[in-house]
């Protein structure tokens, strides 16, 4: 019997965990399973927002395939039907008990797991700097209804279980809560990131440049002080603690159960978050390092590797990869690609690029744009006034500069590679449209400058 279970957080950068290199840990669980595991070095989220990653991640498909593009609301999606591949129906068919609790928001792609309510369960705050919302309460539950459910299942089948936690999306509430300038709290505050000085924006996309013009987390935070964005990092990394300490609840409880021995985990990230960098927060819009490059990271019975499998992949390979540790046939259609020998090997495969994709958030501010890593060469395209970057990640892992200018001929060979993709997975990228208001256009360069809310907030 191989039994998978799968942690998904929201909003888990690959940079706050230590196994990626962060000097200080707030995951102590997440760090054992690191020691008995192997990371993919840099595993690219298909499309960096909570909906379109989900959709894609659980259908096995580009974004731009299954057309989940958005969180819906003012760019609704039509739900995803039987003609779409579905990770949790091929463990079904194949006698899994497939069951996943916690945050949904797949567009439909969850399709033949069981899934538990999302509720939540209102739960008194443990330091009043970090507010708990309706986050950290769906997830309360979600530990709830997990433990209930290892502590009563038969497990007569294998089994394949998703835990789904909205942590450290809490954050995104403390941004609201602390909107503006204020004073920071007082004690020992976190450092600063590398690139937090953003002196090349003038050098970026138009999108880029008005980030806080689509996005209303950014926008609340004009007014902040150097100590505030700090301080925001101190938040991130609480709510990054507390769902390390619901993840090491439920490890421990499986440990009491008759497949203890037999549990291959599986831990992964929606989306980054910019904790600071460029002087941003959350995530939106932005292609780079901090919000599309995400935590992968495989532990347990079926891995013998350890430490980091160096090269890229997608997080979208998680749907080929898990049937294929299960010896589960792969169906038609998936756009992922079999990495399971990292679990043996300790390495991925060889492959020509990674890409990831942005559209919209709710629809208020359409922007399309696509990423393309090849090697440690990274393009980075939107369609809004043809705005093009790109990185040189071996000396340049913070992407301080986009280099675009000088390497015309670098440019011109990834302009083609992101073509030829774009023709051979029939991405409708350059038929898109753009829908941006020219007055979310028109402030002075710099996310402080900016004035007024431009939509409304993801509460
Ligand atoms: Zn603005």
């Amino acid at each position: 019997m191989k039994n998978f279970v799968i942690f998904q957080l929201d909003q888990l950068a690959w940079r706050a965990l230590k196994v990626y290199g962060s000097k200080d840990s707030y995951t102590p669980n997440i760090d054992k399973l690191c020691d008995n595991g192997v990371a993919a070095e840099a595993a690219y989220s298909p499309c960096p927002l909570c909906q379109p990653s989900r959709a894609a991640l659980w259908s096995g498909q580009y974004s731009h395939r299954n057309r989940v593009w958005s969180n819906g609301r003012n760019w609704p999606i039509t739900p995803l039907d039987d003609s779409f591949p579905a990770l949790g129906e091929e463990f079904k068919k194949a006698g899994y008990k497939a069951v996943h609790f916690g945050k949904k928001h797949d567009g439909g792609a969850l399709r033949g797991f069981e899934c538990s309510e999302e509720k939540e369960t209102k739960i008194p705050d443990e330091d009043q700097r970090f507010p708990f919302n309706m986050d950290t309460y769906a997830d309360k539950y979600t530990l709830d209804e997990t433990l209930k459910f290892i502590s009563s299942y038969s497990y007569d089948k294998p089994l394949c279980m998703v835990v789904d936690l909205i942590n450290p999306h809490n954050i995104c509430g403390f941004v609201g809560k602390n909107k503006g300038p204020h004073e920071p709290f007082s004690g020992t505050l976190p450092p600063l990131p590398e690139n937090y000085e953003f002196d090349d924006i003038e050098n970026r996309s138009t999108p880029v440049k008005y980030l806080c013009c689509s996005h209303v987390r950014q926008s609340q935070t004009v007014g902040w002080s150097d100590d505030n964005f700090r301080e925001y990092i101190a938040a991130y990394n609480y709510y990054l603690s507390v769902a390390d300490r619901y993840i090491g609840s439920i490890i421990d409880s499986l440990e009491h159960t008759p497949i203890k021995d037999d549990i291959t985990y599986i831990l992964l990230s929606d989306h980054g978050d910019n904790m600071a960098s460029r002087g941003s927060v959350t995530k939106q819009v932005t292609l780079y390092e901090e919000v599309t490059r995400v935590p992968f990271i495989f532990s347990g019975s079926l891995v013998k590797s350890r430490g980091i499998a160096k090269g890229i992949c997608s997080t979208l390979d998680l749907f080929p990869t898990l049937l294929s540790l299960a010896d589960i046939k792969r169906p038609e259609g998936l756009d992922g690609v079999d990495i399971s020998q990292i679990v043996t090997k300790g390495t991925l495969p060889e492959r020509e690029y990674v890409t990831s994709e942005w559209f919209t958030e709710w629809g208020y501010t359409i922007s399309p744009g696509r990423m393309i890593r090849r090697g440690n060469v990274k393009y980075i395209r939107y369609l809004e006034d043809n705005g093009e970057e790109l990185y040189l990640l071996d000396k340049d892992p913070f992407e301080k500069k986009n280099v675009a200018k000088e390497n015309e001929k670098l440019l011109a060979e990834m302009r083609a590679l992101l073509d030829s993709y774009i023709k051979t997975t029939d991405d409708p990228f350059y038929s898109l449209t753009v829908k941006a208001d020219k007055k979310w256009r028109s402030h002075k360069c710099g996310y402080q400058n900016h004035k007024g809310i431009t939509a409304p907030e993801d509460k």
